[in-house]
This record gives structure tokens, sequence and C-alpha cells, in this order.
């Protein structure tokens, strides 16, 4: 198989598959418990904090586990529910539809823009935000009963940015960026699905989503997932140790830019929509449109002959309606019913993207040739 879909999810890494067999063999035991094996777990635990904590220059206590970076973003948004909620329209649809159930007309306000979009993979700019005081609000009220510490920094305006993307692919510093949440995800990372993160800066609101347990100082209950989050932390020690986003940046680059290049020269009506120049996009996603060729039939083409691609986002599959972020881009209901993204990863070759040009081509002309628009239009 030529699995060109790394950004809907990651295959995971064989030392993944170890870490985390060994905790559900050696290592069954609430990590809550204060009996031995609790205690190893919980071991493991904050190790895999601490790392990522590392990774994007944040302090362990700010880290939060969750379970995936749809979580993470449901519950920075929600903190500010009543509130006002900008975002970016290229937002993943966990922020969107949240913005959606919960902005309001007070302040503070909340920023929530996407350092990253996973279908085009573009790197966008994060707004600047109002840092001046602000008290008046029952997000800050002292006596609150969903967590601590107190909020200790009031102000207008709080910034998050779901960096589900970017982790690994790119370097990320909290502090750098001057965000006040984040979101993180395990599966884009060979890491498993189903356990992800928030950061969250110390002394600014955050209301849990889950009440109802001790676990991570309150801010959200639930037993532990000790593999999960043991598979995450091993994942993440991946991407320390071998600083993978410069293996991004020369390797899976020139991978993309390898494909990018063949699909224009060799198929007519061919047009990128991510932006490949350097440091304008992620370095291993390639979102393209082909005239007059429907996005999800190529992929079912490309599908039978064990190509793995991705029309849009995956997580809005069998939804019909054109992507909101090509829409966004482009404007264009065609060109976002023609596209299709392909996503690299630490283990893609250059024989993958051999593989994919023997046959799309092929696969794109006999779909033009059935189609009513004429694919010559827009060369
Ligand atoms: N945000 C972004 C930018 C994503 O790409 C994804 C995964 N498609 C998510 C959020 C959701 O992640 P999870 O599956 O961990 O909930």
């Amino acid at each position: 198989m030529v699995y060109l879909d790394y950004a809907a999810t990651s295959p995971l890494l064989p030392e993944v598959i170890e870490a985390m067999h060994d905790v559900e063999k050696r290592l069954f035991a609430n990590a809550s418990a204060l009996h031995t094996p609790g205690h190893l777990a919980m071991n493991k635990i904050e190790h895999a904090r601490e790392l990522l904590a590392q990774l994007i220059n944040a302090e362990p206590e700010e880290i939060i586990f969750t379970s995936g970076a749809s979580e993470s973003n449901n519950t920075v948004i929600r903190t500010f529910e009543g509130c006002q909620i900008e975002t970016s329209p290229l937002e993943h649809h966990s922020i969107i539809e949240a913005a959606r159930l919960y902005r309001g007309e007070k302040l503070p306000k909340l920023y929530s823009y996407m350092l990253v979009n996973n279908e085009l993979g573009e790197i966008l700019n994060l707004p600047e935000i109002d840092k001046d005081e602000y008290s008046n609000s029952e997000l800050f009220e002292k006596k609150n009963d969903w967590g601590k510490p107190l909020v200790t920094d009031q102000r207008k305006a709080y910034l998050h940015s779901d960096l589900t993307q970017a982790l690994g692919k790119i370097p990320v510093d909290v502090k750098v960026l001057g965000l006040d949440y984040a979101t993180f995800s395990a599966h884009k990372i060979g890491g498993p699905v189903g356990v992800g993160a928030l950061y969250v800066r110390k002394g600014v609101p955050l209301k849990p989503l889950i009440v109802g347990g001790n676990q991570e100082n309150k801010w959200r209950g639930g037993t532990y997932n000790t593999v999960g989050i043991v598979g995450f932390g091993t994942a993440l020690e991946r991407v320390i140790n071998e600083k993978s986003w410069e293996k991004y940046d020369t390797e899976v680059r020139t991978l993309r830019e390898t494909l990018a290049k063949r699909i224009l020269a060799e198929i007519p009506g061919s047009s990128l929509n991510t932006d490949i120049t350097p440091g304008a996009s992620l370095p291993n996603i390639l979102n393209v449109s082909f005239r007059a060729a429907e996005g999800e039939s190529i992929q079912l083409y490309l599908d039978a002959e064990g190509i793995v691609v991705s029309t849009g986002s995956a997580c809005a599959a069998g939804d019909t309606k054109p992507s909101h972020v090509l829409m966004a881009k482009t404007g264009d209901a065609e060109v976002a019913h023609s596209s299709i993204r392909f996503s690299f990863g630490l283990e893609s070759t250059i024989e993958d993207v051999n593989r994919v040009m023997k046959v799309l081509p092929g696969i794109v002309d006999r779909l033009q040739q059935i189609s009513t628009i004429d694919a010559d239009n827009s060369r």
C-alpha cells in the first residue's frame, strides 16, 4: 500500500506499539491509585507530560491530557461560553461548531486561530490580541467552582491555537507564538488515536468539559488513559530525539516538491491549492485540484490501485458539501470538488511518488473524458 494520508492519521510507530503493549502487559493499574503499580503508571504519565512540555517550551503543570484535539478544542471554546469568540474560517469543525454553540457578546474575547490548516497545510498568521486588563466578568470570579488555580491573568482577550497539524512538522514554541492555550493530538505524530493534550498557560481561565473526577488537578475528569498517554509520550520522544521537523523540512519537502512538479507537468487541468513556497505551508501536505475530475472519484480509483489519499478533510467524509476550507480559500466549488490531499510522513519514499505518478495521469484523464466540463479551460 502507498499511504499518503498522514494528515488524517499516521501509522503507529513500532516503538509506540511496543511501549503500549508493555504498559498493557505489565502496568495494569489505575494511575490515580496509591499502590505501587498505580505510582508506576503515574510516573509514565508524568514523563509524557514533561516531554510535551519540553517540546513546546511550557511547564508540565500547564499540560492537560485529553481524549484528543477535538476535546481540547471544545474545552477551550466552552470556557468562553457567552463571550466573543473569533476564529479563522479555516478551522477544524471542532472549533467552528463549538464556537457556533457557545459564542456570545461579552468580554473577554477568545481568538482561536490554527497555526496550520489541515486540508491545505498552509501556515497562517496568528492575530494580535488586546492584552489590556479586564476583570468585569464571571470568568474571573475568585470563587469559581470549576477548578484551580484561580485566574490571575485577567485580560480583554486570549489566544488559542490548534497546533494539531503543526506538532513535529515545524518547531512549535508556545511562548514565541504568544499563546494562552494550544491543542495537540497524538495520532498525527505516530501515537494512538484517542489521546491528545491541551496547553493552558498558568493563570488563564479554564472550565473543565468533564467534571466529576480529581484527575489532572480537577481540570479533566476520567480514569487516566495510561496506555494512550504512554503511546503519545513515546511518539513525542521520537519527535524530540530526531528533531523530526528538520527531516520534514528536507526529505519530506523534497518528496512533496517532486510530486507537485510532476503533477503540474504531466496532468492537464491540474492546479495546486497549497502554496509550496518555503515558509508558506507545512512540508508534508499537498492539496491539488484537477479540472473536470471529481476528487472523490480520483480517490476511489487511487484506492483501487492501493494508493491512499484524502479529499479535503477526512473528518467531513460522507459530507457531500465542498470543503469549507477550499471554499474559503478559493470561493470556487468546482475547485473544491475536484481536490485531493496528499500528505506525507517520515516513512514516505520517492517510490510512493513514482507509484502515484504511474497511475494518476490515466485516472484523471479518464474522468476528464467523461466530464461535461472542458478540462483545458483552466490550463
Ligand atoms: N484539529 C485539526 C487541525 C485536525 O487536523 C484534527 C484531526 N483531523 C483535529 C483537530 C481532531 O483531532 P482528534 O482526532 O484528535 O480529535
